[in-house]
């Protein structure tokens, strides 16, 4: 389950790295995704479509060792995931110590 539910974000952070390359393009580097490229960028990746695409259909977590989804997309390194237990008011969540990207990994 919580496999499946990183699988989903895959392409949502295929999507932020198209967003992020246009923002950057047309100099709004203010917001998230092209934030998230740059940073990609000043640690000497480049991010390109192609391979951020190729990347993220190449996505495949091992249940027990699941990695970041963001750090998989942007930067082609695996960042294992931290879960954080469900509380009264919030789901399960997986947590990257890397970049900070948090994913819901409950119902
Ligand atoms: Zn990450």
């Amino acid at each position: 389950m919580r496999v499946a539910a990183l699988l989903r974000h895959a392409p949502l952070e295929f999507a932020r790295v198209v967003y992020g390359l246009n923002d950057h393009a047309n100099g709004r580097g203010a917001t998230m995704a092209a934030e998230d490229v740059a940073r990609t960028i000043r640690q000497g990746t480049p991010v390109t479509r192609e391979r951020a695409e190729q990347r993220a259909r190449a996505y495949l977590p091992a249940a027990g060792h699941e990695h970041c989804p963001r750090c998989w997309v942007f930067n082609g390194i695996k960042s294992p995931l931290h879960y954080r237990d469900h509380s009264d008011d919030r789901p399960e969540s997986a947590l990257c110590r890397v970049c900070a990207a948090e994913y819901v990994t409950a119902r």
